[in-house]
């Protein structure tokens, strides 16, 4: 980053922040510029999260390029038998470039056989190490969880991996949370927040724990280009559509949405620290 845009992010004030896209997926990364000049004119920011190693890259790559977008290096749970997870590379990527979080990494069961232990100790071990690197960078983390359906199996295997990093202490979030009060418990225990997605525009399963968590360990994010939220169902998700998700919240708590947003943002800054640092 240059002295220029170095100075613009330090000026950057924002109206909405979406902690979690994908400006590197789909018909989204078509349409990244204009996208992204729009949201610098709503005073939008985002983190735009990588799944695998080219689309840490191209995060890192559209972090360095705009003033409004991070970027996280990571390696999804999908992703395990479509290519190699190979720490060092991820290593180097996060030595050499600015990143605010790691992953999104964690344990994906939900479409996976009962019988498939294969991928599911895959899925253990590749977490594990990218466990390892928020450790040794001292960097949060950014967490898929998503059980097989009916169960919150994921989420015991993935507390459990977390719990046996008890020193130093982790940080980090949980992206699109659909675990239950039990396990939402668990996570707050150890100090991550829970993030949710334009899923709550448009069904009620997510009122009843959004209303039991304590506002500042809540974060909204779009998870763009996936599960655009109500009033755009239809249309590809972008990170602008984060003020529906925010106002639906806002509205779950029966509370002033200027309020909610503000809380959010602070949210943001303490979990994404590095953020925080790139904006004083
Ligand atoms: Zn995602």
């Amino acid at each position: 980053m240059n002295k220029e845009q170095k100075q613009l992010k330090t000026n950057m004030i924002f109206e909405y922040f979406d902690i979690h896209s994908h400006l590197n997926l789909g018909e989204l990364k078509e349409n990244q510029d204009e996208v992204i000049s729009e949201m610098a004119k709503e005073k939008i920011g985002t983190i735009t999260v990588g799944i695998d190693l080219e689309t840490s890259k191209e995060a890192i790559a559209l972090a360095k390029k705009y003033k409004n977008i991070w970027a996280t290096v990571g390696f999804h749970p999908m992703n395990v038998f479509k290519e190699e997870f190979n720490k060092e590379s991820y290593k180097n990527l996060i030595l050499e470039n600015e990143i605010v979080a790691i992953g999104e990494c964690g344990l994906d069961y939900s479409k996976l056989k009962d019988n498939d232990l294969r991928t599911k100790e895959r899925q253990k071990e590749v977490f594990t190490k990218q466990v390892e690197l928020a450790v040794e960078f001292n960097k949060p983390l950014m967490i898929h969880c998503r059980p097989k359906e009916n169960t919150m199996d994921a989420y015991f295997d993935a507390l459990e991996i977390l719990n046996s990093f008890s020193e130093p202490r982790l940080k980090g979030n949980i992206h699109f949370f659909v675990g239950d009060t039990n396990i939402a418990q668990r996570f707050l225990n150890i100090g991550f927040t829970l993030s949710f997605t334009g899923v709550v525009t448009f069904s009620k399963d997510y009122d009843q724990i959004i209303e039991y968590l304590p506002l500042n360990m809540i974060l909204p994010e779009t998870d763009a280009p996936f599960v655009t939220p109500v009033p755009y169902r239809g249309q590809c998700n972008k990170p602008q559509y984060i003020k529906e998700i925010v106002k639906r919240i806002a509205e779950i708590r029966n509370r002033d949405v200027e309020e909610v947003k503000q809380i959010f943002i602070k949210n943001t800054l303490r979990v994404f620290d590095s953020i925080k640092s790139d904006l004083t």
